[in-house]
């Protein structure tokens, strides 16, 4: 009679359907408002460096970048340090730096968290 209480828990159990997801291949939707990863427009970009000036936690670089039109300097973001507060696409005059909704970019090597202009599609 003990025992029956602690079987019908397990059976209950069991047929109930799966409380998480089969990440990556599943994927929960994000809502509107979510600020993933960055992505830069590099045609568009004119080198103002807003996004670096008014960035809270020194998250931006401008660095060379070769472009069609010689040596530019462009935005390098290092993910580690990022608030996601999208101030820095707020200040971007032309919109060519945007927060994503992509939110998959956990790494090993931290060193993988500096993003390159080319790195920000
Ligand atoms: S989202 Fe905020 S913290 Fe991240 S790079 Fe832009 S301004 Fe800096
Ligand atoms: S991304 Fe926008 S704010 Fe940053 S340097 Fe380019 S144009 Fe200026």
């Amino acid at each position: 009679m003990g025992v029956i209480k602690p079987i019908t828990a397990v059976f209950r159990e069991a047929l109930r359907s799966p409380a998480t997801l089969e990440y990556p291949e599943n994927r929960e939707a994000v809502t509107d408002n979510y600020r993933g990863v960055h992505k830069l427009d590099m045609k568009t970009c004119i080198s103002c460096a807003a996004c670096a000036r008014i960035c809270p936690n020194q998250t931006i670089e401008m660095v060379d970048t070769e472009t069609n039109m010689g040596t530019k300097k462009m935005p390098q973001i290092n993910l580690e340090r990022c608030l996601f507060c999208a101030l820095c696409e707020e200040v971007c005059p032309t919109e060519c730096l945007v927060l994503t909704k992509d939110y998959d970019f956990e790494r090993f090597d931290r060193r993988e968290y500096i993003k390159r202009p080319e790195d920000l599609k």
